[in-house]
């Protein structure tokens, strides 16, 4: 697992157990939120703002190729 800055996203050499490379069209973003704030969310009626953390997960072995706390990826795939 690697963590991803925007200045390294394009040039990402990560890969998961099964093999795909970080721009597989099987790794796809994920918005993390942390459990309490999605209960926080849940009941007050909105979505919690920014995730804590965007994974970037493969869809086959659930690996977690990278994480990244960067604030304009929090923003960007915060529906992700
Ligand atoms: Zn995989």
């Amino acid at each position: 697992m690697v963590t991803i800055t925007k200045e390294n996203l394009s040039t990402i050499e990560a890969t998961c157990s099964c093999g795909h490379a970080f721009d597989s069209v099987w790794i796809s973003p994920r918005a993390y939120h942390k459990p309490v704030k999605f209960w926080y969310g849940i009941f007050w009626g909105h979505s919690g703002g920014k995730p804590d953390k965007i994974e970037w997960v493969c869809r086959r072995c659930h690996d977690v190729v990278g994480v990244s706390t960067d604030p304009e990826h929090l923003l960007h795939y915060r529906h992700a």
